[in-house]
């Protein structure tokens, strides 16, 4: 029967190996390329939402203008048929002409604004669902790119499955045989530190580098007992495999 102590160590030597193998599965170059791909289609999706927003909002900007135009349009056509009244009227006065005149240019003037912006309006949309097409067109690239990527990346799972299990195994083997006790403290630590197990080197801990006391140095040299890295709390454990 092993020590536990080199028990210990083989065992976060086999989950090093396994999140190595893990690690290297989630940074291939093509899943790389699937995340990037995803994350392309995710800014186009959002690209879409955004102008479909601003359609939405333009086209009750355009609804509302309109309505303000018909009313100057009629303000306008009444104000063309009073002064047409005034001016055969023999009473009315100069001022009075001028200042209907005046009223008439005015709603010209407010017309003419509305109409500018009714075109502006009706510009922007039009060249929001130009941009629309042109990203829905490229969506469908990315996405086609995308699923292509992802088919690789499956295959890519697949072929190092066998040995990721394999290495897992390993990982369920040895700590059927590490005492539940240590286990139990070496996974706390493992939340902390990814090497919860570490040696006494010159006196001190291998995995925080402080110098550890004489009586743990003692027991660590004498004992297979696990022992405690008073600083960091990791697991004192000498290795002689
Ligand atoms: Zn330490």
């Amino acid at each position: 029967m092993m020590a536990q102590t080199d028990l210990i160590w083989q065992y976060q030597d086999a989950e090093a190996e396994l999140d190595k193998l893990r690690k290297e599965l989630e940074q291939t170059p093509e899943r790389q390329k699937m995340k990037k791909l995803r994350r392309v289609l995710t800014e186009q999706s959002e690209r879409i939402d955004s102008f479909k927003t601003g359609v939405k909002e333009r086209e009750a900007e355009l609804d509302s203008s309109l309505k303000k135009l018909e009313a100057l349009l009629k303000d306008y056509d009444l104000e063309q048929d009073d002064l047409g009244i005034m001016m055969e009227d023999e009473e009315s006065t100069a001022e009075e002409l001028t200042e209907s005149r005046k009223a008439m240019e005015e709603l010209l003037e407010k017309v003419n604004a509305l109409k500018k912006s009714l075109t502006d309006c009706e510009n922007w949309i039009k060249r929001a669902e130009e941009s629309i097409k042109e990203t829905y067109q490229k969506g469908v690239k990315t996405k086609r790119d995308y699923e292509a990527a992802k088919a690789v990346v499956e295959t890519e799972k697949q072929e190092r499955k066998p040995v990721i299990d394999r290495a897992q195994r390993e990982v369920e083997r040895l700590e059927s045989f590490v005492s539940p006790e240590i286990l139990k403290r070496y996974k706390l630590i493992k939340k902390k530190f990814p090497n919860p197990v570490a040696l006494i080197e010159n006196n001190r801990c291998s995995g925080c580098g402080m110098s550890v006391s004489m009586s743990v140095v003692k027991k660590y040299q004498t004992d297979d007992s696990v022992i405690e890295c008073e600083n960091c709390g990791r697991l004192l454990c000498k290795r002689s495999v």
